[in-house]
């Protein structure tokens, strides 16, 4: 017994040696299941002749190896086509082998149509549930096996049987993690690289950004000094149409800029109060142009640490989109409190459209927007600016009844000069 253990054991090692070569040496691309891999064949057909070559042979003619290591292998990340070119293989080393041609061909065929549905289901389970479906799958050949042996009243065989079952089982999972863990790298490894590209480009964004704002200032500048002069009606709706859009474009950019520049100013105390009414201020004529009317309930003096422009910017992107959620007579709250455990507490409450729940989540995305003429950033901006605060935003809505956007801040440590 020990020696046939010891024996199993020089294959889980010889496995894991060959499928650690094949790593090694193959090009860092995804198991692609419509594409035959033939590296991946060719490592499986590797295990397969050794494994039947050398096999572990106890007492009575019982044969155990390890050929349903490759075929499962194969068939959950080589496709069906690799498991079953695998599978062709195993039947052709099985005429150079001391196998009985018929009872494998018929087991295995069974084996394989079996896998031919869980491979489909597999690439969508997470590590934990592929080692589950793994696991159970082939926990399911020993049990039927043991039925037979009991069936047979071969029970001698029985504690061999359980020994080699536990050791394949390990050598399985080792090889899960491998494989597993190898593709996590491959992955993490693209989107570095992604990530790498797409910081570059935005960077180049930005400067382009930066220079296109200039010119269009200047332009807009002319297009008033126009509106001035005497035009027909149908020029005056243009030019006022031109500004508008520059407008748009401008806005586009600026909300871009704030979005990419990085963050090089220090961040200082300052009063929120301020802040909120200037803001309010700013937005109310936008609003009343609506019938909308803006609430507040400010405490005074609150104070918070970061920049000012960007508070500024989160309460104007917030009530902004209050504004454009109600379209027409409604209601919006603004209040500012602080807290028993000392945060800061800016709500902006609106009696708007609302949003349904799996909208929320996609809520912060950049370019996500809803709006025909929406840029999707302005929640983005705000997320990124309450996050650099070290504060949280939370968003509350129903539909057609409105939404609540929660800002949570953390009071500064230093008082205000
Ligand atoms: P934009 O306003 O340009 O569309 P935002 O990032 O500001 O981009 O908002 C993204 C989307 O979130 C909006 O298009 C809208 O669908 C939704 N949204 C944001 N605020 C509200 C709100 N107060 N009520 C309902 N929907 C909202
Ligand atoms: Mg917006």
């Amino acid at each position: 017994m020990v020696e046939t253990i010891h024996h199993l054991i020089l294959h889980v090692v010889f496995i894991l040696f060959t499928i650690l070569l094949y790593q090694m040496f193959s090009d860092e691309k995804e198991n692609d299941p419509n594409r035959v891999n033939t590296g991946f064949l060719l490592m499986n057909i590797v295990i397969l002749i050794f494994t039947m070559g050398f096999p572990v042979i106890y007492s009575s003619g019982y044969v155990y190896d390890f050929k349903v290591i490759p075929i499962i292998i194969a068939f959950l990340y080589g496709g069906i086509r690799v498991g079953f070119l695998t599978f062709l293989a195993m039947l052709l080393v099985s005429f150079f082998t001391d196998h009985v041609f018929v009872k494998l061909f018929g087991n295995y065929a069974v084996f394989c149509l079996l896998l031919v549905p869980i491979s489909k289901l597999y690439r969508r389970y997470d590590s934990r549930g592929k080692l589950l479906t793994i696991s159970l799958f082939y926990l399911a050949i020993p049990f039927t096996r043991t039925i037979y042996l009991i069936y047979e009243n071969e029970l001698e065989q029985i504690p061999f049987m359980i020994s080699s079952t536990i050791i394949i089982w390990i050598t399985l999972v080792l090889i899960v993690y491998l494989i597993e863990n190898r593709m996590e790298q491959i992955r993490i490894k693209k989107e570095l690289l992604k990530a790498e590209k797409l910081n570059v480009v935005s960077q180049l964004a930005a400067s382009v950004a930066h220079e296109i704002r200039n010119p269009m200032t200047t332009v807009r500048g002319f297009m008033q000094l126009l509106q001035g002069e005497v035009l027909s009606n149908e020029q005056k709706t243009f030019i006022s149409i031109s500004i508008k859009e520059l407008d748009r474009a401008q806005e586009v950019i600026n909300q871009y800029l704030s979005l990419a520049k990085p963050q090089t100013e220090e961040f200082e105390v300052f009063s929120l109060t301020e802040v909120i009414n200037d803001s309010v201020e700013v937005m109310s004529t936008y609003a009343v142009m609506s019938s909308i009317k803006i609430k507040k309930n400010v405490a005074e003096n609150l104070s918070i640490q970061g920049l000012k422009v960007e508070m500024q910017q989160v309460l104007i992107n917030l009530l902004k989109n209050a504004i454009e959620a109600i379209k027409e007579n409604g209601e919006i709250m603004v209040k500012a409190l602080e807290n028993k455990h000392g945060q800061i507490i800016i709500t902006v409450k609106d009696n708007g459209g609302g949003m349904p729940k799996e909208q929320l989540k996609l809520l912060g995305r950049p370019y996500y927007s809803t709006k025909e003429k929406g840029t999707g950033l302005g929640l983005t901006v705000c997320y990124q600016i309450v996050k650099r605060m070290k504060g949280e935003i939370k968003v509350e809505s129903k539909e057609n009844q409105g939404t609540t956007f929660t800002i949570k801040l953390p009071i500064p440590n230093v008082n205000p000069r």
